[in-house]
């Protein structure tokens, strides 16, 4: 099972460093991403699942009305781009129910399905499972089940769709990132950095080996030409920036080969009953 998601922010959305939140400085770039990836997705009749950020609902509102119009399916992927552990509970729930409530007000439709920004839902503010589920979502795709530089979850066991049952009762249905593990490393290459740093034939060779392949990418993903985040450190930079040139090709041969499902359509497809049950 394929599963095809994107996180809907713009260059400069991205930036858990500097604390800068004045992002109407920027050159908005969000436009001319949005629509190379539409148009890519349209001619092979593929839906993709678009998490998409708060703020850019509401200062670009038509990025996620014309996502929509292409019948794709729209998810949350907070208000400000803040990690989730950076909040209270109290403080979560009004960042992601302004959110959900910008974003049905476009779609008009509910908005089910949650990503945290930087995978920062942890083992040490599981909490935000049970204020996703108070707000109504019904998936969410937050976790990354080995140790990442702002989330983590080690303690989830093997990267596949699970129910996670939550402490007031509710269920919410899981579906995290998945890795591989490369030279003793756990590593994500089905979106972001490694995914334009690795070979395309080696990212063809570990989705094959892969059941259950979880993608994640962003319009920044394909932009050689975007800004630079010089606040960010060395290390992130060079993950933000690293095959920026020839990212779009490679993605656009990875919906050549590969047959891709958004969240709603794998959720129909999949058998609950035989999915481990993780309390949380
Ligand atoms: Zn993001």
């Amino acid at each position: 099972m394929n599963i095809l998601t994107f996180d809907i922010e713009d260059w400069y959305n991205c930036d858990f460093i500097s604390g800068d939140f004045d992002w109407d400085k920027y050159e908005v770039r969000i436009y001319k991403g949005i629509d190379r990836i539409l148009e890519e997705l349209d001619k092979r009749k593929v839906k993709g699942t678009f998490f998409c950020l708060g703020w850019i609902a509401e200062k670009h509102p038509d990025v996620i009305k014309k996502i929509d119009s292409f019948g794709h399916h729209i998810g949350c992927h907070s208000y400000q781009h803040e990690l989730a552990f950076r909040f209270d509970a109290r403080g979560f729930k009004s960042d992601t129910e302004k959110s959900k409530k910008l974003l049905e007000d476009l779609v008009g439709r509910e908005v089910d399905a949650y990503r945290a920004p930087g995978f920062s839902i942890t083992e040490k503010n599981t909490w935000a499972f049970e204020v996703l589920s108070e707000l109504g979502f019904k998936y969410d795709c937050s976790i990354f089940p080995s140790d990442h530089d702002y989330g983590g979850f080690p303690s989830f066991g093997r990267a596949e769709p699970v129910l996670l049952q939550l402490g007031n009762g509710a269920v919410l249905k899981e579906f995290p990132i998945n890795m591989i593990n490369f030279m003793g490393k756990d590593l994500v290459f089905s979106g972001g950095g490694f995914f334009r740093l690795f070979p395309y034939v080696l990212i063809k060779k570990w989705s094959r080996q892969s059941p259950y392949l979880m993608t994640y990418f962003h319009t920044r993903d394909f932009d050689p030409d975007q800004p630079m985040i010089e606040s960010l450190p060395l290390m992130r930079k060079f993950k933000s920036y690293v095959g920026l040139k020839r990212a779009f090709s490679k993605f656009q041969k990875y919906l050549n080969d590969f047959d891709f499902l958004n969240i709603q359509q794998a959720d129909s497809m999949m058998d609950w009953g035989t999915k481990r049950v993780v309390k949380v």
